[in-house]
């Protein structure tokens, strides 16, 4: 089977088995995302959810947040790994987003890359799902599978990411980013992929398969 053949086949099947799909993180507004995304990284969207159920119930906007002293986020996030550096982080970005954006967040990943905390992932998250650029954020899940797979074969992020874009259409690219998330925490963990019940068990060019 040719490359492009099974890619498309590839995506066929995760289309079907995904379905139209979004983030696992909590959020009402374009702020509210990229603080729960930066808050993600070392962390679980669960605990993310549970910790900002309150910190954002008891402040939504980028203007509650940036009147917060770095010593009060903290104490709304400790249950957070990395809750220091984000803190700081978040008490920073919210100030920007009060006073330059209006409470909103910009709309090109440059001006996202200079807020602190924010790298090219984060930004590519929230570009894709609140500006609806397609984008390809590349995460943990997203490099494993991709690269497991063979719908990228690359040993880091960045190339993972260009070489997604190419294999992958663009219309698909914001989807896809959330297939291969969601494989990834279902079916192709990291230790141990349940390769003998995945519906991509053909296609995939993993050699080290589990079955
Ligand atoms: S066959 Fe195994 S390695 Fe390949 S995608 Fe499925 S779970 Fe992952």
């Amino acid at each position: 089977m040719k490359k492009k053949e099974r890619i498309g086949r590839i995506l066929q099947i995760l289309e079907a088995e995904y379905g139209t799909t979004g983030t696992a993180l909590d959020y009402d507004s374009p702020f509210q995302l990229l603080i729960a995304t930066l808050m993600a990284a070392q962390s679980t969207d669960v605990r993310v959810n549970i910790v900002n159920k309150k910190f954002f119930g008891d402040h939504p906007r980028a203007r509650d947040v940036a009147r917060l002293s770095v010593e009060e986020i903290e104490s709304y996030i400790k249950t957070v790994g990395l809750y220091k550096t984000k803190a700081r982080n978040i008490a920073k970005t919210s100030k920007i987003l009060a006073e330059q954006y209006d409470g909103d967040i910009p709309e090109t990943r440059e001006e996202l890359e200079k807020l602190p905390g924010v790298g090219r992932k984060t930004a590519n998250v929230v570009l894709s799902i609140a500006k609806n650029v397609p984008a390809i954020a590349v995460d943990t899940h997203v490099f494993r599978v991709s690269n497991r797979l063979g719908l990228a074969s690359a040993g880091d992020v960045l190339k993972t990411e260009m070489q997604l874009m190419k294999n992958i259409p663009r219309e698909k690219w914001s989807q896809a980013h959330h297939w291969l998330i969601w494989h990834g925490r279902r079916v192709c963990k990291a230790r141990k992929p349940l390769c003998a019940g995945c519906s991509l068990l053909e296609l995939c060019s993993f050699k080290e398969k589990n079955v």
